[in-house]
């Protein structure tokens, strides 16, 4: 059985106490250890006037607050060479590129160009949301470019932004997530599922986990919380309160055991192996039994022929 991965933390890293409160929670024993941290420095808003992120101040401050050290489980959005330059000064490793950013083939250039000039340990992993829009080629082609860095990027699905998906933020458009993974057709690629930005309201982000997972296309979940959702500097509605997150987390693993159960108890391995062993064992025991056959004829004809009994 695999297990389940996590992103977890606020939609924006937005102070130190919100940060320490975040860290706390993430590090009760619910939470899998080998959790990442989400923490946005850079908000690339769609609306005018609203807050973009702490950016470089906030990385420094994410770096006092956890040294060298601790700072290797956050995971932050980039949206270009610089932004990429300024987490990993500060030792952050994780990265993801936003659904703006990805619709931009120039911007994921740039990253990818800086990509392959750092130090591979300065990365851990980086991952790649789909464009806002429902366009297939943008997300692949972002996927090409950060491959073309040395790097193996993993893919997070954030709905699609169609204007149409009430109730939710975004669609959940799951073929468009299956179609990706037909055009990628490499099993290690990790694909990430975002409820948080598909619900737009955290009503909903349980109900899209689940359905998700049970979909069977996804590796991991990426989660908004926020230890006091009502006052988040940016999508407020959407994020789990944070002393609900140990409860979430083991709900979705309970869910995740069970969807795991249910699909090796209906996809037969055991039982095909078992039939490709015995198709084997028989054709074997024929191939043996045609070859007996044929030398004793074989010595039978030529004794004939010795004796020249017709
Ligand atoms: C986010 O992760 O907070 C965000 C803005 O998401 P997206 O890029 O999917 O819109
Ligand atoms: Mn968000």
């Amino acid at each position: 059985m695999k297990d389940l991965k996590f992103i977890l933390g606020p939609c924006a890293c937005e102070s130190v106490t919100q940060m320490e409160e975040v860290i706390r929670t993430i590090s009760v024993p619910n939470v899998p250890a080998n959790t990442l941290i989400r923490a946005s420095l850079y908000k690339p808003r769609s609306s005018y006037g609203t807050f973009e992120g702490l950016q470089s101040e906030g990385a420094s401050m994410l770096n006092n607050l956890l040294g060298e050290e601790k700072i290797s489980q956050i995971a932050t959005e980039i949206f270009d060479a610089r932004s990429l330059q300024i987490c990993v000064d500060y030792g952050i490793k994780n990265f993801w590129i936003g659904a703006r950013t990805t619709t931009n083939p120039f911007s994921v250039r740039e990253i990818a160009s800086e990509l392959a000039l750092l130090d591979k340990n300065k990365i851990k992993s980086i991952g790649i949301k789909n464009p806002t829009s429902r366009d297939l080629a943008l997300w692949y082609g972002a996927y090409q470019r950060i491959c073309q860095s040395g790097h193996k990027p993993y893919l997070i699905f954030r709905g699609i932004t169609t204007g149409n998906s009430a109730p939710f933020r975004n669609e959940a458009d799951w073929d468009f997530v299956f179609q990706m993974k037909e055009k990628i057709n490499d099993q290690s690629v990790q694909f990430i599922l975002d409820p948080s930005h598909i619900a737009g309201d955290r009503k909903y982000v349980l109900p899209l986990t689940i359905e998700g997972l049970r979909t069977g296309l996804f590796d991991g979940i990426m989660v908004e919380t926020h230890p006091n959702p009502e006052i988040a500097l940016s999508d407020a509605g959407q994020q789990l309160y944070l002393d609900k997150l140990p409860e979430f987390v083991k709900t979705v693993n309970k869910h995740w055991l069970e969807i795991q159960r249910n699909s090796s108890d209906c996809n037969f391995d055991t039982e095909r192996q078992a039939i490709v062993e015995l198709d084997n064992e028989f054709y074997e025991s024929l191939q043996k039994y045609l070859n007996t056959r044929r030398i004793l004829s074989d010595k039978i004809g030529e004794s004939k022929a010795a004796h020249s009994k017709p």
